[in-house]
């Protein structure tokens, strides 16, 4: 007998699947249990299926509309449950307006300069222009900020017509979780709001670090923020933070011509990515003229006539026209009320989340940056999904730290995932490891690039791939086949046989596993 399915199923608070839905008083919800399992998946053409209905009645809040919110409210809208994200600008969040889309960007202009670079290596010739030799060329900042800005706006367009097709409402204002059921909305510190939910996510990113002996002005003294409001390519810009962050923008600014000087307190830049790849950079960064102030612990910033001077702990200053501050981000949990309804943070200020996204209070989960894990877009965006997924019952892993792929975009750019070989080693976990140069692919001398290599790392006994690197110019594509081989556990002969194009950059890839397979021990090496 197959049950009615019940017009709104109230008192769920995490319906997980048929094996164990439960009641808000935390029992097993029988009659829901018996609905599931009796009611047919599709109910035939134009209607809806088992799983839309079921969710219908599940009213879900997300406050915040970058990867981890939006991304999150495209699988419950898919899943059929009434979503609706509060967000206190564009969709699309910090990601698409301010951080990964307009550095891109920025950096895209950035790689224009590159390939007029090596053109004359290539035999292009320009007119005018001694032959082999680069005409001089200079940068409309004013132009190449208005396309940042339009092209965020856009992205950002793209991905409110997505939710709204998709049928996930979208709210502009500030949420603020006043119990677990309800969200307040604010707009200009007026209550606008109130929407009362089953289930909320927490996805409010991060914002730069801040220090107080260091302020920013927006002109002269900037965070990552500001960059996208300077009307003039910066004569000498200080870039103060040896991370990803500060290796883009130094990298885009030294094309444009500035003369960057990079300050980092450790005794490399890039500590901790892979070493190799990172020394890379360093030296490409001393070919192109940029100086790099090491073991350098910046303490105070500070304006001095029109420029900025940067005091670091040994008594040491460093100079510039301008000063970029880019060392890190902190979680954004501020003003939305996690003490009261008893969300735990952890020691760096983020939210305390599981494998799947729940936070210390049932009905609440958190995705993005606002966790304090590897701040990553990808990340974030994978955390909303599983979040919803786990809400929604449906089938779902957690999360994946140990094949999550990175890439840092600097010129070449360096794509990693899964293990480093730094971490192996300090972790004491044995690995085959095969490098091979970019100066050895066919494709690599056809463009005239010498810059990179391929790195890939294999368990000795069974040769899975568990991690791997790549340093070359599109290396955020290149990754590609070694995170789908490192998120599937195969191994290196299994990676080395899939066919890659000839001539190609990949094809070092494959070549890379063909060697590393040929050193795994033991019996499953073919
Ligand atoms: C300069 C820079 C470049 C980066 N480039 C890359 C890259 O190339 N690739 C990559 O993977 N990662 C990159 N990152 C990291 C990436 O931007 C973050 O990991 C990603 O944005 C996290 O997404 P999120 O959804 O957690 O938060 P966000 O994208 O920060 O979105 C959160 C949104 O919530 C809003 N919000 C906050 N509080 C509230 C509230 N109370 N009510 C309503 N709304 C609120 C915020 O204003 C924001 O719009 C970069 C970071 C920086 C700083």
């Amino acid at each position: 007998m197959v049950a009615p399915w019940p017009a709104t199923v109230s008192g769920i608070t995490r319906g997980r699947g048929v094996g164990d839905s439960v009641a808000q008083d935390g029992t097993a919800n029988r009659e829901l249990l018996l609905t599931v399992i009796h009611t047919p998946p599709d109910e035939g053409p134009g209607g809806d299926t088992c799983l839309a209905r079921y969710h219908r009645a599940m009213r879900i809040v997300i406050i915040g509309g970058g990867p981890g919110g939006y991304e999150a409210a495209l699988v419950a809208a898919e899943l059929g449950a009434d979503v609706t994200v509060v967000s206190d600008e564009g969709p699309g969040g910090a990601c698409v307006l301010w951080d990964c889309v307009p550095s891109k960007t920025l950096l895209s202009s950035a790689q224009a300069f590159s390939t007029l670079e090596t053109a004359p290596a290539l035999g292009v010739h320009f007119q005018g222009v001694p032959r082999r030799s680069v005409p001089a060329y200079e940068v409309d900042l004013p132009t190449v900020m208005e396309r940042v800005r339009d092209l965020a706006h856009a992205q950002s367009d793209d991905i409110r017509k997505r939710l709204l097709a998709e049928g996930a409402g979208f709210v502009l204002g500030t949420g603020r979780i006043a119990d677990p059921h309800t969200v307040e909305v604010t707009d200009g510190g007026q209550v606008v709001e109130r929407l009362d939910c089953d289930a909320i996510l927490i996805a409010t990113g991060s914002d730069p670090r801040r220090l107080a002996t260091a302020p920013t002005d927006g002109e002269v003294i900037l965070s990552s923020q500001d960059v996208y409001d300077l009307k003039e390519v910066p004569e000498r810009l200080v870039v103060v933070g040896a991370g990803a962050t500060g290796a883009e923008y130094a990298t885009a600014f030294l094309r444009f011509g500035s003369q960057v000087t990079f300050v980092v307190s450790r005794d490399r830049v890039l500590p901790a990515e892979d070493e190799d790849a990172a020394l890379v950079i360093e030296e490409v960064f001393r070919r192109r003229g940029l100086e790099t102030v090491k073991r350098a612990r910046a303490v105070r910033v500070e304006r001095a006539g029109d420029g900025g001077v940067v005091h670091l702990e040994d008594g040491r200053t460093v100079e510039g026209t301008h000063v970029l501050l880019t060392i890190g981000q902190v979680p954004q949990t501020g003003g939305l009320g996690l003490d009261e309804v008893g969300v735990r943070l952890n020691d760096r200020g983020g939210v305390v989340v599981d494998g799947v996204s729940r936070t210390s209070v049932p009905n609440i989960y958190a995705a993005g940056d606002v966790t304090g894990k590897l701040m990553l877009a990808s990340v974030a965006a994978m955390q909303g999904r599983i979040a919803m997924w786990h809400l929604l019952g449906q089938a779902v892993s957690p999360l994946r730290w140990d094949a999550v792929a990175a890439t840092i975009f600097t010129d070449p750019q360096i794509a990693t995932v899964g293990l480093s070989e730094q971490r192996a080693a300090k972790a004491d976990i044995p690995v085959l490891v095969e490098k091979l140069p970019l100066s050895s692919n066919s494709r690599a001398k056809m463009a005239s690039l010498r810059d990179g290599f391929v790195k890939l790392l294999a368990r000795p006994g069974s040769g899975t791939i568990v991690g791997g690197a790549v340093v070359a110019g599109y290396a955020s594509d290149l990754i590609a086949p070694v995170s789908t081989a490192c998120f599937n556990r195969l191994t290196a002969s299994q990676l080395s046989q899939a066919f890659q194009i000839y001539p190609s950059f990949a094809g070092s890839i494959q070549e890379c596993a063909r060697l590393l397979a040929g050193r795994v021990q033991g019996d499953y090496r073919y």
